[in-house]
């Protein structure tokens, strides 16, 4: 080889490239092509430095981004030359820890194939280990305690590996060659099996015998990746019935995991790309249609025509669902709402009036990470994010502006935080309903972890304009930020905006629950007029009250009340044995209609969601809820997706340069008098939601024309709604509209934090 045709040259690599095999592969490429040099992980991401011939540098630096593992999501490759050095042979050096860090944690991921096959394969040395995993497979985010991502700084630590656990993680060939959280048998974390009382039991097999407790109708707790689940047989009524006593959660569908795919569409129905979902590396919960033969106690999903289902993504799970033969239930170890368990002791604690037994090891969770949610919408290639959590976080979210380092302290229900810096977001794992110490606690943990793992020190705290979110006085109580609150409805518009890499201006039709207004009122059925650095209200839903304040929420019979006494504009007297016997009792009525004309501490709110738990209560749905969003969501699985008609829903101006005003008074009296006319509820149920799509859509058409804009979002957690969703996105589309609705993140509030960074930015 002549000197001259010799090169060397210096590539950095920035994205998600650490802890996914990035380095074996750069050295195995690398030796293909006969070049000598070395690589490293540091702060920045992962750094190579290669010589040799011209053209097999050329070819090297062409196949590092097209051939790169699986696992790795490579951002940016830039490369410089460098002057030769006549270095032979290649090496992976150890990582630099000093610097900044900017690396990226990968997301937990599923056991791959190929560690399944050794698992199950009885001459393997890991034969039914349920800790076995590889470069592209196993615990992530949930074990790491600080970047560079090496195993001294995960949970691993405290575990030394054996010989041949050692030789394989040196070795730039091995399938394990640094595997952070590689182990065996010899050497690794180990089960143990225990009573509710936290005494060890002496079980040769703990997996077995948990295996065993189970199919006995038991309720054992399973620690896993992110926390712990109460799994027991799916199959048998008074197991699933008495978990659901024990863990006083009255009607909310309980997941269920299935031991393979197969068993899978044995409960529910499957499209191709729900099936893609399912057996991703992620491993989300699938909400797809039940089947009418799935054997499946009625207490796993009462009501609801949907089943929510995952496949095992850990060893261990591989291995007891194995055992098992069969679907268990696998739902967050946790009481009632409370955040789910992830630490041993607290486990017990919490969990020891639930669970007969404990299937637990030693390998510490450090972030508490729940199952993700999604459920797919048709026509659509991407599904609906409903909690992204395990799986996706920490993933980093593109922001189409620079952010100042920030934090976003999200909303109070379905709470997450999100840090953000430059152009990159990180919105962390689902925290849960932000309203007592337990949850607080996880916030200010996750955003102080999160600050470390992606080096942010934030001058800004962007929170929501409700002064009593703990959130927002989180942020008003740090004294080293800037403060800067975003109105909930505004972060949900820019988020949507955000995500697809848009500034705006667009027209979103944002429908939630509740959401603190900008005149102080709850807001919830808005159009908004903006894009990330300001709106304007273009419309709302007419508002009502809420009879009782909070207790509406719980009760929608009183939003029901409250509808039917706006809906009779003469005054007179709706009869509630009418339309809501036999859901309530008459002599509530009275008071609560007083109530619902303007009583004491029943506040005005322009809330869609509300406007929907009226009518599931109007369509003998249900009068009171036990979990957010129950009554909408059991009135969608009722209605009659068939049905085309639609009800009047007409647009009003009070003044002329005022916001448009939903009037669903006139929709309301229509469907009382539909149903009263013997209207079957499916279909009365399915013209209503026909009402508000096109009235949203003809809304939306509207303020585009006015305004010049072309495109239109979708958001706020009454787009969870999925017979909402396409109808409107159909009328939208079909009007020539972009339609933009929520992808990577929820539309409910899970998704608000990262709209309070998209605006912090926009205002930065
Ligand atoms: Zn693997
Ligand atoms: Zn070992
Ligand atoms: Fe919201």
């Amino acid at each position: 080889m002549s000197v001259a045709a010799r090169r060397r040259v210096r590539a950095r690599v920035e994205g998600t490239v650490q802890g996914v095999g990035f380095r074996p592969f750069v050295f195995r490429l690398a030796r293909e092509l006969g070049l000598a040099g070395w690589v490293q992980n540091d702060q920045l991401g992962v750094l190579v430095e290669v010589e040799g011939e011209e053209g097999a540098v050329g070819r090297f630096l062409e196949r590092l981004a097209a051939e790169a593992p699986p696992l790795a999501r490579v951002e940016r490759i830039t490369a410089e030359e460098v002057e030769s050095q006549g270095e032979r042979g290649f090496s992976i050096l150890a990582s630099e820890r000093q610097g900044t860090p900017e690396a990226l944690v990968s997301p937990d991921t599923a056991t791959c194939d190929d560690c399944v096959r050794e698992l199950l394969d009885p001459s393997d040395r890991r034969y039914r280990y349920p800790f076995i995993n590889c470069t592209t497979c196993g615990p992530r985010f949930t074990i790491v305690r600080g970047v560079p991502y090496d195993r001294p700084l995960t949970t691993m630590a405290g575990f030394t590996m054996c010989a041949a656990c050692r030789a394989e993680y040196e070795d730039p060939l091995d399938r394990r060659f640094h595997a952070q959280p590689n182990a065996c048998p010899a050497c690794g974390p180990s089960l143990s099996l225990v009573t509710a009382r936290g005494g060890v039991l002496d079980a040769r097999d703990p997996l077995s015998a948990a295996a065993e407790g189970l199919e006995d109708g038991l309720i054992v707790a399973v620690k896993g990746i992110g926390g712990y689940h109460l799994a027991c047989r799916a199959d048998v009524e008074p197991v699933v019935a008495a978990l659901r006593g024990r863990k006083q959660r009255e009607d909310k569908p309980f997941a269920l995991m299935a031991p393979d795919a197969d068993a899978a569409r044995a409960l529910v129905d499957l499209s191709p790309t729900e099936e893609d979902l399912l057996g991703g590396r992620e491993r989300p919960i699938v909400i797809a249609r039940r089947r009418a033969d799935a054997v499946v106690a009625p207490s796993v999903a009462p009501l609801s025509p949907d089943l929510g289902v995952m496949l095992p993504y850990s060893p261990l799970h591989h291995l007891l669902l194995r055992e098992v033969g069969r679907p268990l239930v696998m739902t967050s170890g946790n009481v009632s709402d409370e955040p789910i368990a992830y630490e041993d002791r607290d486990a017990v604690a919490r969990l020891d009036a639930i669970a007969d037994l404990f299937v637990r090891h030693d390998r510490p969770i450090q972030t508490r990470t729940d199952d993700s949610v999604l459920r797919s919408i048709a026509g659509r290639r991407t599904p609906l994010m409903l909690r992204r959590s395990r799986g996706y976080v920490p993933d980093s979210l593109a922001l189409p502006l620079e952010a100042p380092p920030l934090v976003a302290g999200g909303a109070e229900l379905k709470n997450t935080f999100c840090l953000a810096k430059g152009r990159r977001a990180w919105v962390g794992p689902h925290i849960g309903d932000l309203r007592n110490w337990e949850t607080l606690r996880s916030f200010r943990e996750g955003v102080a972890h999160f600050e470390r793992l992606f080096a942010i020190a934030p001058r800004v705290f962007a929170h929501d304009t409700h002064p009593d979110y703990l959130s927002t006085r989180e942020a008003l109580e740090r004294e080293d930020v800037e403060t800067i609150a975003v109105q909930h409805h505004h972060a949900h518009l820019a988020a949507c905006l955000a995500e697809h890499g848009e500034l705006g201006p667009a027209v979103g039709a944002i429908y939630d629950g509740t959401g603190y207004g900008s005149d102080g009122t709850v807001w919830g059925g808005e159009l908004l007029v903006g894009g990330l650095a300001g709106f304007d209200r273009a419309g709302l839903l007419w508002p009502v009250r809420m009879p009782g304040g909070e207790r509406a929420i719980t009760e929608p019979w009183r939003m029901a009340c409250s509808w039917l006494a706006a809906a009779s504009g003469d005054g007179s007297d709706p009869d509630p044995t009418r339309h809501l016997a036999p859901l309530i009792d008459a002599r509530l009525w009275g008071p609560v209609r007083e109530l619902a004309r303007g009583g004491m501490a029943s506040p005005s709110t322009s809330s869609m969601g509300r406007l929907f738990d009226a009518v599931a209560a109007l369509c003998g749905v249900r009068a009171r809820v036990n979990y957010e969003g129950q009554a909408a969501a059991e009135l969608e699985a009722l209605c009659d997706r068939r049905e085309r008609g639609t009800y009047p829903l007409p647009l009003a101006t009070e003044r002329p340069d005022g916001p448009l005003l939903f009037d669903a008074r006139a929709t309301v009296a229509a469907l009382v008098a539909d149903l009263a006319g013997g209207a079957d509820p499916a279909r009365a149920g399915a013209r209503f939601h026909n009402a508000v799509a096109d009235a949203t859509a003809a809304a939306c058409v509207r303020l585009a024309g006015e305004r010049g804009l072309e495109v239109a979002v979708l958001s706020g957690g009454v787009f969870q709604n999925r017979l909402l969703l396409e109808r409107t996105t159909e009328r939208l589309a079909g009007a020539g509209l972009r339609v933009l609705v929520p992808e990577r993140l929820p539309p409910n509030d899970g998704g608000i934090s990262y709209g309070q960074a998209a605006v912090a930015a926009a205002r930065g």
